[in-house]
């Protein structure tokens, strides 16, 4: 099973949700196959690597599917895993940054002690859609003092246009839609 066959056959189109005019990417089937889950984070996890070699100290998901993804990646590459949360489930001190979602508005936190200083972070998330997320989600990484040196993605909307966001930022997506 590869990651692209595995996605094409496992994520389910759910039309108008959670509003009218929104494709919903539904990854819940693809959580539930172990084969499947096996070759996504395999794929995921190859965006930390060079040459073979592990090139980050961490793995930031966001929630709430960035969690499932993103954890699983940080066991593949021996390095640990650090929540992005929605406004308010943090319980220390948070650097805090608001955005537009495709669908209305959000603020993400990271825990201000999250990252070391100059520690190089993978970003990962199961749908790249308008790309405010990476957006906000790269600036809380630096304003820890780290740098998001890649972002992993099960899948890309490029009818949204987020990669124009990302800047200099490289994207693997693993289906680009
Ligand atoms: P963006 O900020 O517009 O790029 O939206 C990306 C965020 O919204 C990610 O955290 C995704 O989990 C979520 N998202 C947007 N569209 C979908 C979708 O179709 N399926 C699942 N999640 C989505």
């Amino acid at each position: 099973t590869s990651g692209a066959e595995a996605l094409a056959r496992l994520v389910v189109d759910v039309p108008d949700y959670p509003e009218p005019g929104v494709v919903f990417k539904d990854v819940t089937p693809l959580l539930a196959d172990p084969a499947g889950l096996r070759a996504v984070v395999a794929a995921l996890a190859d965006a930390g690597r060079r040459d073979g070699e592990v090139v980050v100290d961490a793995v930031v998901g966001m929630e709430a599917r960035g969690f499932l993804f993103g954890t699983p990646v940080a066991l593949e590459l021996g390095v640990g895993f650090v929540p992005v949360r929605k406004a308010g489930k943090l319980p220390r001190e948070t650097h805090s940054r608001s955005y537009a979602l495709e669908y209305g508005e959000a603020t993400l936190q990271i825990h201000r002690d999250a990252l070391a200083p100059g520690a190089r972070v993978l970003l990962v998330d199961d749908v790249l859609a308008t790309g405010g997320t990476v957006e906000a989600t790269r600036e809380l990484v630096t304003a820890c003092g780290a740098e998001a040196v890649g972002v992993a993605v099960l899948m890309e909307l490029s009818f949204l246009h987020g990669r124009a966001r990302l800047g200099d930022l490289p994207l693997t997506a693993l289906l680009t839609l």
